[in-house]
């Protein structure tokens, strides 16, 4: 993340002709004025590489470093993005070779002995289609800038241009980044953190009727929408964006592009875009609430995110990656915010949003993992965790931010609103960050600025809400829903059937344990994740005998299982039992107090103050 966002976007192109004009007396000593340009092909899409050429011209050094990151900010995995970088040649104007090597895994140091131009040039394997990977097929290319842009050592800020040569029958490029008025395919970014920033979609891509919120265009293009009802999708959209807007009162870019590359899973949030996974199929029906709230997610995502930022997120350690503690507020309040913001847009009703905030709540509290893992540590540990917290046996020791982050969301928010009389609310805290941090102080808040803000603007200590944060403190429901004139049934109770502990995959022609629920019959009966089911009761093990078994024996009986362990057969006989949990469904009181009332209304009303 750049520290100035897009608005310089739009200086960028003055500011150098008048660097260029002014300085050229008084600079000519030092080093001549530094020019990037890529140029993108795909000469055989079928191939699945693009070739990738960087005129670098301006940099007089024994050698120069070119390198490519290791991760994309807002996925917070290690990439191998240098593994897939093929064919690196480097050459001097006249079309001589310059010798390389690799001075690090993602880092090409190439001896230019103090030329002042050169050209390297190398291929991008293109072969994993997800929003953080670079794609190319037959059809339609994507491009994941980070795993694709090579930039100079210490030369994070340089301004840079890229000419996308699109296959010869495509005609459209979906991207955030700003177009050369006047040059074909050709856009402008101001440093390297804005061009890692901006994905983009090549092809023969479908754009959707766009919308203006204050003016700011929005727009979304994609590969393979498929069939649904467009207008009304995207009138859906436009309220979604403008109840987004309306909290934070300010757009920070000239306009947004929502990318859709084409079914599958996951998106990634960018300045002024959106990289995501959309498929239009059954979006008129029962996948339509799912689909409005991942795309509000991920828009709302241009505030906290990406301008209210965690400190360690931006500037970016584009070699290590950045861990933060934060994430349950980037992460865990966007997805707060994503069911909040459907709501304010009269786009679900208020039992619909209880649900969906009761499942956040049944996830975590399902997870034996909130007994050991705070949702800072989770955050910390996302690199090697996972964004859902580990798999297989070491699941029951982690948690997720996308499961608890949304619930504190919601008990800051009653919080605060209690604490105010129902003046303040969790937008004032978001309000407050974005300008007194993001727009006044140009920079990331720091976990203490976090809490101070909170506090102030809740006029009182939120010490206890705080210990939810960075402690496994068990979390009173009972109470902060209370704030909002709401019930909510924590009472243990006995759920139906019968309990085994145990899920399972069929993969081939084996049953595979996929996980193993903690302190159940099959954890104490010494069954983990990745053995295998051969015999139930004697009878070859399906999953649906599984089912069938949870759902008609009773607790109490003996069941016969035969398990595989690295090639070793074992009989172990458990005796099912019974599954308790809370409930967790929330109703309203019957007769609130004033308080209790008015929070309740303002918060479920649309719009917003
Ligand atoms: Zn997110």
């Amino acid at each position: 993340m750049k520290k100035h966002g897009l608005k310089n976007t739009m200086h960028f192109l003055q500011a150098i002709i008048f660097v260029s004009l002014t300085c050229s007396s008084v600079a000519f000593s030092q080093q001549t004025r530094v020019s990037m340009h890529f140029t993108v092909a795909m000469n055989n899409p079928a191939d699945q590489a693009y070739q990738v050429t960087l005129q670098c011209d301006g940099i007089k050094k024994d050698w120069i470093d070119f390198k490519i990151p290791v991760w994309m900010p807002g996925y917070y995995q290690l990439l191998d993005y240098a593994d897939n970088i093929n064919t690196f040649t480097a050459r001097d104007t006249n079309g001589q070779t310059i010798r390389w090597e690799n001075a690090a895994a993602n880092i090409w140091r190439v001896y230019s002995n103090n030329l002042r131009a050169l050209t390297i040039s190398y291929t991008v394997k293109a072969t994993r289609n997800f929003v953080a990977t670079n794609y190319l097929d037959a059809e339609h290319g994507f491009i994941a800038p980070t795993g694709l842009f090579m930039h100079v050592d210490g030369f994070i800020k340089q301004p840079v241009t890229v000419t996308i040569k699109p296959y010869a029958k495509w005609n459209k490029i979906a991207t955030g980044l700003e177009p050369v008025t006047g040059k074909n395919y050709t856009y402008a970014a101001p440093d390297f953190d804005v061009l890692y920033d901006s994905p983009l979609l090549i092809g023969n891509l479908e754009e959707l009727p766009s919308f203006s919120v204050k003016g700011v265009p929005h727009y979304f293009t994609g590969y393979k929408l498929g069939n649904f009802n467009k207008e009304k999708f995207m009138a859906d959209l436009k309220r979604i964006v403008e109840a987004a807007v309306d909290i934070m009162g300010d757009i920070p870019f000239k306009h947004y592009t929502f990318i859709a590359i084409g079914p599958g899973n996951g998106g990634i949030e960018h300045l002024n875009s959106t990289a995501v996974s959309f498929s239009g199929e059954g979006l008129d029906g029962p996948r339509r609430n799912g689909m409005l709230s991942f795309l509000a997610h991920e828009y709302f995502h241009h505030y906290n995110a990406k301008r209210i930022r965690p400190i360690e997120l931006g500037p970016f350690d584009y070699d290590r990656g950045s861990r933060t503690n934060m994430l349950w507020v980037a992460e865990g309040i966007t997805a707060y915010y994503d069911e909040l913001l459907l709501k304010r847009a009269g786009l679900i009703s208020g039992e619909d949003l209880l649900k969906a905030y009761r499942s956040s709540i049944l996830a975590y509290e399902n997870k034996p993992g909130r007994l050991f893992q705070s949702v800072t540590q989770a955050s910390y540990d996302t690199w090697s965790d996972g964004p859902f917290g580990r798999t297989g046996d070491d699941i029951n020791k982690t948690i997720s931010y996308y499961d608890k982050g949304p619930v504190l969301g919601m008990l800051l928010d009653f919080k605060i609103r209690h604490a105010t009389n129902n003046k303040q609310s969790l937008d004032d805290v978001m309000r407050t960050l974005y300008k007194n941090i993001y727009q006044q102080k140009n920079r990331g808040y720091t976990e203490v600025e976090f809490r101070n803000i909170c506090e102030s603007v809740a006029g009182v200590s939120l010490a206890d809400f705080f210990e939810y944060v960075y402690t496994v403190k068990e979390i009173d429901y009972v109470k902060y829903f209370a704030y909002a004139g709401l019930h909510i049934d924590t009472k243990t109770a006995a759920l139906p059937g019968a309990w085994l502990g145990i899920s399972v995959r069929e993969k081939n022609d084996t049953l595979g344990i996929s996980q193993v629920e903690w302190d159940s019959p099959a954890w104490h009966a010494g069954i983990r994740a990745r053995q295998s089911l051969l015999t139930i009761n004697g009878e070859p093990a399906t999953a649906k005998e599984i089912e069938r078994l949870q759902k008609e024996r009773k607790p109490g009986e003996i069941v016969q299982l035969q398990v595989m362990q690295q090639g070793v057969t074992k009989n172990i006989a458990l005796l099912l039992d019974t599954k308790y949990q809370k409930p967790f469904t929330v109703s309203r009181v019957e007769t609130p107090t004033t308080l209790q009332a008015a929070i309740l209304k303002d918060w479920l009303k649309a719009g917003t103050k």
